[in-house]
């Protein structure tokens, strides 16, 4: 049987109040959870829900009849938008990631789905945009690639991003007919400013510079922090010429210099700082790796020759960096194997007798043969090896005292031995020498410990004490090279000191220079006046040696009475006694 009409028309209601409940349902969920906009084919917005208008900020009467340029944030470019109009006007959905702007101005990111609605004739008459709040997993992820690229302290680049800019420049350079340079920057003693400032405003003060150094740039160059307080310049588009390059590069390396020494107001106070610097400059045939390490090497010279220095990388510069590096790991080397041995320098009296030695540092080099200190002693100070073969040297020495002390021709002998600043400055130094004493059994009082005035530049109270320490044990203390560091008065009136050593410098001209005879005759009177014993270093000549006899001076050292000397050829110890000038 048929269904009759009226049948028919309650099954249809009834399918349509099915269809009408879920369209309903589903434009309630839409706008419960997405945000919507519907638009007429030209884009002109006829419909919003409310979610569109509380992100956007505009109200629903500001946005109708309007389109969505209203919310354009500039983020986009003009060849995207192309690319959505084409995509949803031929009937296709287009989806992706709008960055949009509030009224208020503040950007805000959307993932759309935009779903074209077809006519008759089968173009869009409609579209309908549908949004989901996307802003904060894309702040995040902003954050993230900031954090990738740039320093979280001072917000500059970081290492990566620079790497990056240098790889940039090194490739527009191979169109574009200039020179680049990089800039290596460390500031002095920055630990030093940072735990006296304590570490918060340590950081403070890295910010403050890292800004300056920003503002003292042009927007095109780059400044980028590679941590701790190394910092690093890019100065791009300098001249094609390379002096003239230099020139301008160096111009700029002066003003970083001098703005860095202005003060730096931190925590209340102005606080000074310095910076070295080293420079290289290079073009697109330049590896990177090269660059930063020319750079490098040029910082490590400007360190090297002390604080507030610039050195500019050159190839005599690279060479010799790597002769050091080599000098370096040969010594070592020698420190691992053994290689040093003493030789010993006569000391005599007046009588020509020799009442000493002072005990010289060499080299057994494998190559090079005997290699003296001047070759490598600064390197050992550079490094800490000094206190290893410092301490080898007191051991030594001290055995040979004891060796000395057995015999009855040889037990009136004293040993001199070079203490460098370092050592003596180091906290086991006392303890070393004890040591080295109590297990040679040497006599303490036949022991001379030379130090330089270099060492005396510190807490002087400090090494008094030490000194005094020493010295109740019996051992004695010469000042060396006397004369030729600031030779303050003021110390040499404070130091406990049994000894002055003339520096062979004044020695070798006397007596024909007036001046160096002057400087020595005032040595032997200040000596005189602080009832201490002066030896002249570097005698050669026999006039040199009755002249300075002849103004008081009855201690000697120099070739005249004996070069340095190794054990094996050291006069028979018997002979050592009377042996005259
Ligand atoms: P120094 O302590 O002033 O030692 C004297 C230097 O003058 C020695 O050089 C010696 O060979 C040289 N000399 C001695 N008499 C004459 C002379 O008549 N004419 C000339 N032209 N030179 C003379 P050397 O052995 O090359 O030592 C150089 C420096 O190395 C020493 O100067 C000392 O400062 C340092 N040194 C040597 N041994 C040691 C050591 O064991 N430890 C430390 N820390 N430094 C050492
Ligand atoms: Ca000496
Ligand atoms: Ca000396």
């Amino acid at each position: 049987m048929k269904p009759s009409q009226q049948q028919l028309a309650e099954c249809l209601k009834s399918q349509l109040d099915v269809v009408l409940k879920e369209l309903t349902d589903l434009r309630t969920a839409l706008n419960t959870y997405a945000i919507v906009a519907v638009t007429d084919k030209n884009g002109v917005i006829i419909e919003v829900n409310e979610k569109f208008c509380q992100i956007s900020g505009f109200s629903r009467a500001e946005l109708l009849g309007k389109t969505h340029r209203m919310i354009n944030s500039g983020h986009h470019s003009k060849k995207f938008f192309d690319n959505l109009w084409s995509t949803i006007s031929s009937g296709q959905v287009w989806q992706g990631e709008i960055c949009n702007k509030t009224k208020e101005g503040e950007l805000y990111w959307v993932a759309t789905s935009i779903i074209p609605f077809s006519g008759d004739d089968g173009t869009p008459v409609r579209y309908i945009n549908i949004h989901a709040d996307i802003t904060q997993s894309k702040l995040a992820e902003v954050e993230a690639r900031k954090m990738a690229f740039y320093d979280t302290l001072t917000h500059l680049p970081n290492r990566r991003l620079f790497k990056k800019r240098i790889q940039q420049a090194r490739q527009s350079m191979q169109s574009q007919d200039y020179i680049c340079a990089l800039l290596l920057i460390d500031i002095d003693d920055f630990k030093e400013v940072n735990d006296m400032l304590g570490h918060n405003h340590g950081d403070e003060l890295l910010c403050l510079i890292a800004e300056r150094l920003r503002q003292s740039i042009r927007a095109s160059d780059t400044v980028a922090r590679l941590g701790g307080d190394e910092f690093v310049v890019l100065l791009e588009h300098l001249d094609a010429d390379l002096e003239c390059a230099l020139i301008q590069a160096e111009h700029i390396v002066e003003k970083l210099c001098n703005v860095m020494t202005e003060s730096f107001f931190c925590i209340d106070k102005d606080v000074y700082i310095t910076v070295s610097i080293g420079f290289t400059l290079f073009n697109s045939d330049a590896r990177q790796l090269d660059i930063i390490k020319q750079a490098d090497t040029a910082l490590y010279r400007a360190k090297d020759r002390g604080r507030n220095r610039v050195t500019l990388f050159d190839t005599a510069l690279q060479v010799e960096v790597e002769k050091e590096a080599k000098l370096m790991a040969d010594l070592r080397k020698a420190v691992a194997h053994q290689e040093f041995c003493l030789f010993y320098q006569p000391v005599a009296n007046a009588a020509g007798v020799v009442e000493g030695y002072e005990a010289l540092l060499r080299w057994k080099h494998p190559e090079r043969g005997l290699v003296t200190p001047a070759g490598f002693i600064e390197q050992l100070e550079k490094s800490n090896l000094i206190l290893r073969v410092g301490k080898w040297v007191l051991q030594t020495a001290c055995s040979q005292l004891a060796v000395w002390g057995q015999d009855r021709s040889t037990e009136h002998l004293t040993l001199a031995i070079n203490i460098s600043a370092k050592q003596f400055l180091d906290s086991n130094f006392v303890s070393d020498v004890k040591q080295a004493l109590t297990d040679s059994n040497a006599n303490p009082r036949r022991l001379y410990l030379e130090l330089t005035e270099c060492t005396f530049y510190r807490d002087i109270n400090q090494l008094i004490e030490k000194m005094k320490h020493l010295r109740c044990e019996g051992i004695r203390f010469s000042l060396d090279d006397f004369g030729t560091g600031y030779s303050a008065l003021n110390y040499l009136k404070r130091l406990p000191l049994d000894c002055i050593k003339i520096d062979q410098s004044f020695v070798r001209n006397v007596p024909t220079d007036p001046n160096d005879t002057a400087i020595v005759r005032c040595i032997l009177e200040l000596a005189r006046v602080f009832c201490m014993d002066v030896i002249a270093e570097g005698v050669e000549t026999i006039e040199q040696a009755d002249f300075l006899h002849s103004i008081g001076c009855m201690i000697y050292q120099g070739y005249l009475f004996g070069k340095p000397m190794s054990l094996d050829e050291l006069p028979c110890l018997a002979e050592l006694k009377g042996e005259r000038m």
